[in-house]
């Protein structure tokens, strides 16, 4: 019978770390850093996307605001924009 659990091993990789986590075993060096840096790309991945995702919510929202703010108060809203387009030299 072939030992398939050594010909199929790959050390340094994250399935070498669940390979010998399944066999009951430490894993060796080189698969703990691999399972370690696997997992901190995926954190920071993940947390890369949830900061777009509110990054995308928070201008939205902004957007409806200011929307909101021109139909309710259209001439103080005229009055400022002359004033900052005045203050950048527009
Ligand atoms: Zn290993």
């Amino acid at each position: 019978m072939v030992d398939w659990t050594n010909t199929k091993r790959k050390h340094g990789t994250s399935s070498g770390y669940q390979l010998h986590k399944q066999l009951g075993e430490d894993a060796c060096r080189r698969c703990v850093k691999a399972a370690t840096e696997n997992s901190r790309m995926y954190r920071e991945r993940n947390r890369s996307k949830k900061a777009k995702r509110k990054n995308l919510l928070m201008a939205r929202a902004q957007s409806f605001a200011r929307t909101e703010l021109v139909q309710n108060h259209p001439a103080e809203y005229r009055r400022l924009y002359k004033k900052h387009k005045a203050l950048l030299g527009v």
